[in-house]
């Protein structure tokens, strides 16, 4: 019974691979020196896999920024302003990921966008018309070569021609993407080739496209293309994943593979559709370890379910984790102060190798000594879990009425009694939250961390940088301003540290992209909130001035989306418990004299299912979460949110729905395109498209704004209308963001007297 890996994070347990690429682009280390840092974290990972008992190591996970990336340049796919003079390199995919490397002329980067519904970012290959595909980059049979010097066997992990096309996007005159598929399949036919001539036994090409409700042409490209990859001297292992694929099985059953791949944590059902349809020799890889949350497994619970499969398919059957496992930390051993009752509930991706294997002790040798430390393990673990509930939490949201989801008034009557308490100008002028995190403000934090600053002591240097905050924006004058969020670290983590039922580890870094990686807070238990978590700050900034200073909280679907989160209830039910503890927030905030309180929800579209079948329901809870945390105030509060890097056509019903009454957004780069959902809808409340792109550092003129404002005017009735950047201001420095917010405020006054 072999046991499948998936894939292993790249980016080390102490971020190695992050500080060694940061070092190379900076031009503190040679790319030598860089490679030898990747090199050895291949061997560690390898190694731990091996330990594990794995004989397939998978290759093709490792990449220096991300592996889509890495196989546009094996199959020749990359822009042409990207290429030097000579062959592709190294240096030729830092172009393309981050317009710029050591070596070589600056372009434009590629776009990054999502990797289906995760939080990994990966490059759009980016394919003209006349594409060509051949191989043009040793790094995959490299690394096979590497793994088999330590003599081992490589298991190349390739995304699949299909879903390397669907997630590609096309250049230069229109055409139909498809039409490539033909050459691309010739390509990674040569690919195939290659891996059987070094000895490759089994390649897995991974289609997570699979998971979405594919239209028929798509469909169709399934089969032609496996039909030409049949010849290649390699056992190709079929992979599916982050959702159910039983809507395809006619069509996947039918594909000459030799191995199946299923994610059976997110879509277990599905198990029982492909059993039947397994061809006599084909192999069955069980994605039963999950890949993206840190909870230990219930290993003799899935012992129990599957030991009838795996008496009946014996070697046939592999074990596997769900996904690869680079959306998980990477080693729960290096986690040195985690409280013991929660360490004891974690698997991070080294653990998930060692489940994969106990798992298969279990199936093999149920009545072995170490089978029963196993089970014994499992069963007080899960009797711990059960003892840390909170039932006063539970007796609060069963007590939830409609009611509790709904402002008192309708949003005409809101708007009137807000605009006689505040009596804002035409075209009111706000920012975000963030302003810079200047270095001096995270040394401050650093300081404070390590105990070289008291709390006092830091917190009056902060009141400092408020108060300097507060000031510069009186001088800008701008309308409603914010207290600039100096004491957080991360919207998200912020919170999570004084929310009960949520911890953090120190290590427990996700690559997210590139060298950018995330620390995501573990919802272990219960959610609620002790006591009030930034109403000390929005107090002391709104004593500073009489202009209103908005209150600023990162809303519940945003928090549910940016954590690992718990697995014993829904996901929906988790977000209600949010949305109480942050509803008490908005409540003590307006109770402190705040009138203004934004709800940031920019991860609100990352939550829609793959599935377009499965959105409304999302939706559904999502959009009451949010009413929930909003919905405890007075007519006379004004409720703003905050969404960017989204899109609005296909859900601003449910935006509409949640009856926020200002929501700002990331409109700058769309040109207002993504206002013409809100004018189609005939969105009733109040809007602030941006109009200062923070994610360059170019300081936008006042002319530039006017224009943008012009369009915005041409779409949205004027009184709803506010002025704003497209997001915080916290990666940018002062000097960019001073000039910046000043033509913001000489463009909305240019409007206002031209009106
Ligand atoms: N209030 C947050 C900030 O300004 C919002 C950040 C975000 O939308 N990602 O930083
Ligand atoms: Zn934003």
């Amino acid at each position: 019974m072999q046991l499948n890996s998936l894939g292993f994070p790249r980016i080390g347990r102490r971020r190695e691979l992050k500080f060694a690429l940061e070092k190379y682009w900076r031009g503190e280390i040679t790319q030598a020196e860089l490679k030898a840092v990747a090199s050895e974290l291949r061997h560690t990972h390898w190694q731990w896999q091996a330990d594990a008992g794995i004989t397939l190591l998978p290759v093709g996970d490792f990449a220096f920024y991300d592996q889509v990336l890495t196989l546009s340049a094996t199959l020749n796919a990359i822009p042409e302003r990207h290429r030097g003079e000579g062959a592709i390199d190294l240096d030729t995919l830092f172009r393309v990921a981050r317009g710029r490397a050591p070596s070589g002329k600056d372009a434009a980067a590629s776009e990054m966008t999502k990797y289906f519904n995760t939080n990994y970012h990966y490059l759009v290959p980016e394919l003209n018309a006349e594409q060509d595909f051949n191989v043009a980059y040793e790094q995959l049979f490299d690394e096979v070569a590497e793994v088999q010097a330590l003599g081992h066997q490589a298991k190349p992990v390739l995304l699949g021609p299909v879903s390397f096309l669907y997630l590609s996007k096309t250049v230069g005159q229109d055409f139909d993407k498809l039409s490539l598929l033909p050459r691309l399949v010739a390509a990674y036919a040569e690919i195939l080739q290659r891996f059987a001539l070094l000895g490759v036994e089994w390649v897995q090409l991974d289609e997570p496209v699979l998971a979405l409700e594919l239209d028929n042409e798509w469909q169709a490209a399934f089969s032609p293309a496996y039909e030409l990859l049949k010849a290649a001297k390699v056992k190709l292992l079929l992979a599916s994943y982050y959702g159910s694929i039983a809507h395809h099985q006619p069509l996947v059953s039918a594909l000459p593979v030799a191995g199946l791949h299923l994610d059976l944590v997110t879509a277990p059902e599905q198990l029982a559709v492909f059993v039947d349809a397994l061809a006599p020799e084909q192999v069955l890889s069980l994605g039963v370890i999950n890949g993206r949350n840190v909870w230990a497994a219930e290993l003799d619970l899935l012992a129990e379910k599957l030991s009838p499969l795996a008496a009946s398919l014996g070697e046939r059957l592999w074990l596997g984790t769900s996904c690869s496992l680079l959306h998980s930390p990477v080693d729960l051993e290096v986690e040195t102060h985690l409280a013991p009752e929660l360490k004891q509930q974690l698997a991070f991706a080294r653990q998930k190798l060692g489940e994969l294997g106990q798992l298969r002790e279990l199936l093999k040798h149920p009545a072995s000594a170490s089978a029963r430390t196993i089970i014994e393990t499992c069963v007080a673990r899960r009797a711990a879990k059960a003892s840390a509930a909170d039932h006063e939490v539970q007796a609060r949201v069963a007590a939830l009425t409609a009611a509790d989801y709904e402002r008192d008034s309708d949003f005409g009557v809101r708007q009137q009694k807000q605009q006689q308490k505040y009596r804002l100008p035409l075209l009111p002028t706000t920012t975000i939250g963030s302003f810079p995190q200047t270095p001096a403000i995270r040394g401050l934090r650093s300081r404070w961390r390590k105990h070289e600053l008291t709390d006092a002591a830091y917190t009056e240097q902060l009141q400092q940088v408020t108060r300097d905050t507060i000031a510069r924006q009186l001088k800008l004058g701008i309308d409603v301003l914010v207290h600039g969020e100096a004491e957080r670290n991360d919207m998200v983590e912020y919170f999570g540290e004084q929310l009960e039922g949520v911890g953090f580890t120190k290590h427990g870094w996700v690559q997210s992209y590139g060298s950018r990686c995330v620390k995501p807070p573990l919802i272990y238990g219960d959610v609620s909130r002790p006591k009030a978590m930034t109403v000390d700050w929005a107090v002391f900034a709104q004593s500073l001035t009489d202009k209103p200073v908005k209150g600023m909280l990162t809303g519940p679907v945003t928090i549910l989306h940016w954590a690992f989160a718990r697995e014993d209830i829904s996901r929906d039910a988790i977000a209600t418990q949010l949305a109480l503890a942050i509803r008490d927030e908005v409540q003590d905030l307006q109770e402190a004299g705040i009138g203004i309180i934004q709800i940031d929800e920019p991860a609100f579209r990352e939550g829609l299912p793959l599935k377009q079948s499965q959105w409304q329901h999302y939706l559904d809870w999502a959009v009451n979460a949010f009413k929930l945390s909003a919905a405890g105030v007075t007519d006379e509060t004004q409720i703003h949110t905050h969404m960017c890097y989204s899109e609005f056509n296909d859900t601003i019903g449910a935006i509409a729905a949640m009856d926020a009454d200002v929501i700002t957004i990331e409109t700058s780069r769309s040109r207002m395109e993504l206002l013409n959902a809100f004018e189609d809808f005939e969105y009733p409340n109040e809007i602030g498209p941006g109009v200062y792109d923070i994610h360059s550092p170019n300081i936008p003129t006042v002319e530039a704004m006017v224009q943008l404002l012009e369009k915005a005017a041409a779409k949205i009735p004027l009184r709803q209308l506010w002025v704003n950047p497209d997001c915080g201001l916290k990666t940018r420095t002062w000097e960019e963001v001073e000039p910046a917010l000043n033509n913001m405020v000489q463009a909305t006054r240019e409007l206002r007297r031209k009106l």
